[in-house]
């Protein structure tokens, strides 16, 4: 290669950027903002994240435990050396939940002991921690019971129905269920049971879901071996998350507590988590009729429903009590938009070690943390502030972040510009990012700026991982995504819960985003997910983890620092039309296709016209909105009065999502346009689809109509704002 002076190489590069600009940057702006990338970019290190991981990695860390409050005083000392400011630790006293006691026996036609115990091998060392608990479920009700057990596959509510069908009847009986197939919240799993009238849920992984019919498994490869436990919790936090005891408030002291037993969130059901070491003694001794094929599992057994033949008797006895979470949080002040804030934040609480989940996006934390600090020190200030938080108790209900949230809530609701979240930062190479539809275009134009480890763009990587996941979708019979993937379609809009978003999302109505690199990764939730792991499996050379801490900052910067902010509301229009549009024939499919082809949209006596045209008008204001920004910004840099109303009317748009009296049935989501259902699954429009689903037209109707105004309020916020930047 011929060799280039580099203050020729300098110049090209500084010309090349003149041309582009970033969305919502002068080309000055996008200049320095260039150069202030380029820096966050070089302070990663791969060696520097590897160091935390192997401090958050070294013991078990669950909420309420004492070690998981140990890191929070380091997770706060780390901060203050890095140069953050106001490192606060807040402390919520909440309903937590642990175990005392979870037995379980076969004691008919044969005994057998469960173990509930991952076995340990020598090539990983921290598998021989004492301190690594036994199998258990957080939230479980206590008690004791000896019942025959019934299998109902993953005990979603169509396999009792199943069952039914069949003359079997689970009242009073301990059903046994896999845990994804289809996949489902085991919150929703227990529920069901509950709904259904069984005595008690026990939960166990089949090989067929993340076990050796996947792969090789620990400590071979990343699949679960034959005694990996999937621990979770139960708590219903599809209803409302957060501490069960004070819903819709902060748990601060001295506030006003409902009692559990008057708590929706707090299950009556007894559940236990079990490997299918476990399990497989206790299924092979099944009678009753044979399971149907799509019942079948991985194990070298026929899988049979259950006639009566197996009695288990499972006792559980939880520490379910109140018990102090602590979230972390600090601040960099914004030099010029202090009251504009862009929040990062990550789980700290573990089921074990948390290799992946949550500490390695703990550790991406840290990194990104120290490199944003060194910045700081170096008098590299962000524009807007930006706080970082570390929350508990995410594991058990997402507690601490709902807390804060609620907490927070009069400030969060008016300054928040926007949430990055990342829970898991890297268990493989395959990007996944998630983001409000206003911000979907953002988190693109950003990837196209990273190197991947691969030697693409981070952008190319991503466009070629969900390629291959649109063919793998494809060859299971699905058609939900376009076979080509194309920008439009990179950026997942479709929000679920299950993470710290939720509060931020559903209930405050501020952006959010989600990162976080998969891969094949079959010990979630057991002891195996652990610094070995990683190391071997996930992530050696904690590359992915070091991109995670580069993309997580540069996202923050270039909202932290645009002169206005890159929200793109044509995106997001179009986004809400085609959710509206998935709508039409809802009620009855079969007219879906000539419900289009005649112009209108229906779902069964919902018409949906009136909202399309609300959201395409919505789109065409947010397009207009774009050109004036970007026309104004090419011709040189805003006013800093007029940059100010324009972004707080961009920041207003969020807000009018809300809905004062939530959707219909859990007040405290609150999002017109994002839920998610009681499985986790993402759910949009939840107010009228669920009403469509159960065909109650009349509240079909009034929900479609509070999307309308809102559409009509977005529209007139979004060309008040584009006049306001026209006027001299
Ligand atoms: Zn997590």
């Amino acid at each position: 290669m011929k060799k280039i002076p580099v203050l020729f190489l300098c110049l090209l590069l500084a010309g090349a950027a003149q041309g582009q600009r970033f969305s919502g940057y002068s080309s000055a702006s996008t200049a320095r903002q260039e150069a202030t990338e380029r820096t966050l970019k070089s302070l990663p290190s791969p060696e520097s994240v590897r160091q935390f991981h192997r401090y958050l990695t070294a013991e078990p860390h669950p909420a309420g435990s004492a070690r998981n409050h140990e890191l929070a005083r380091y997770v706060a000392d780390e901060w203050k050396r890095q140069g953050w400011q106001d490192v606060t630790i807040h402390r919520y006293d909440v309903y937590n939940s642990a175990p005392r006691q979870v037995t379980l026996e076969m004691v008919e036609p044969v005994r057998y002991t469960a173990g509930l115990r991952e076995a340990s091998y020598d090539d990983d060392p921290d598998t021989k921690n004492p301190r690594v608990s036994r199998g258990y479920l957080a939230m479980s009700a206590s008690g004791e019971v000896t019942a025959p057990l019934v299998y109902a596959r993953g005990g979603n509510p169509e396999d009792y129905d199943l069952l039914e069908k069949h003359g079997i009847d689970v009242r009073g009986k301990v059903v046994i269920v896999r845990y994804s197939n289809p996949y489902s919240y085991r919150g929703f799993k227990a529920l069901t049971a509950e709904r259904r009238g069984a005595a008690a849920l026990l939960i166990y992984s089949d090989p067929a879901e993340d076990g050796y019919n996947k792969g090789a498994v620990f400590p071979n490869g990343p699949w679960g071996p034959e005694t990996h436990l999937q621990r979770g919790s139960i708590t219903y936090d599809f209803i409302v998350p957060g501490d069960p005891l004070t819903p819709g408030w902060a748990s601060t002291e001295g506030a006003r507590r409902i009692k559990p037993e008057d708590s929706q969130s707090v299950p009556k059901i007894m559940a236990a988590v079990m490997s299918w070491h476990d399990a497989r003694p206790l299924l092979e001794q099944m009678d009753g009729p044979e399971a149907p094929k799509d019942w079948q599992g991985g194990l070298p057994i026929t899988y049979r429903l259950g006639g009566g033949r197996v009695k288990v008797h499972l006792k559980v006895d939880m520490d379910n009590s109140v018990k102090p979470n602590y979230v972390v949080e600090a601040r960099l002040p914004g030099a010029e938009v202090p009251d504009e804030w862009v929040l990062v934040g990550n789980h700290r609480d573990a089921w074990e070690f948390g290799g992946v989940d949550p500490s390695s996006g703990t550790a991406s934390m840290l990194e990104l943390t120290r490199a944003l600090g060194e910045m700081a020190k170096k008098g590299t200030r962000p524009r807007r502030t930006i706080i970082a938080c570390s929350w508990d108790g995410e594991e058990v209900g997402l507690t601490g972040s709902t807390e804060w949230g609620e907490q927070f809530a009069v400030d969060l609701a008016r300054k928040l510009v926007a949430y990055i979240n990342v829970d898991s930062s890297a268990s493989g190479s395959n990007f996944q990012g998630s983001a409000v539809g206003s911000l979907a275009p953002l988190l693109v134009e950003v990837s196209r700026t990273l190197d991947d480890p691969s030697g693409t763009s981070l952008y190319e990587a991503w466009k070629t991982s969900a390629a291959a996941d649109t063919a793998r979708f494809a060859a299971t019979g699905g058609s939900e995504r376009k076979a080509a993937v194309d920008d439009e379609s990179l950026v997942d809009t479709r929000i679920g819960s299950g993470s710290d978003h939720t509060v931020f999302l559903n209930a405050l109505g501020r952006p959010v985003v989600g990162l976080t690199f998969d891969g094949p990764y079959g010990v979630y939730h057991s002891m195996y997910d652990d610094y070995y792991w990683i190391n071997h499996f996930g992530d050696p050379g904690y590359r992915y983890h070091t991109l995670m801490s580069r993309l997580w900052g540069v996202l923050a910067l270039r909202l932290a620092n645009a002169d206005v902010l890159p929200f793109d509301f044509g995106f997001y229009g179009r986004d809400i039309g085609t959710f509206l549009r998935e709508l039409c024939g809802a009620a009855d499919p079969s007219r879906a296709a000539a419900g289009v082809a005649s112009g209108g949209c229906r779902a069964g006596e919902l018409d949906l016209g009136p909202a399309i045209a609300a959201a395409e008008e919505f789109a065409a204001a947010g397009r207009e909105l774009k050109q004036a920004i970007e026309a104004a910004l090419a011709a040189g840099p805003l006013d800093q009065k007029k940059a100010d109303a324009l972004n707080r009317r961009i920041m207003d748009v969020e807000t009018n999502w809300l809905s004062r009296e939530g959707i219909p049935g859990r007040p405290w989501f609150k999002h017109m346009l994002y839920a998610a259902r009681y499985t986790y699954a993402h759910l949009e429009l939840p107010g009228i689809t669920e009403a469509v689903e159960k065909q109650d037209w009349k509240t079909a109707r009034d929900e479609t109509a509070k999307l309308v105004s809102a559409l009509a309020r977005n529209t007139a916020l979004v060309r008040e704002a584009a006049v306001g930047l026209k006027r001299p």
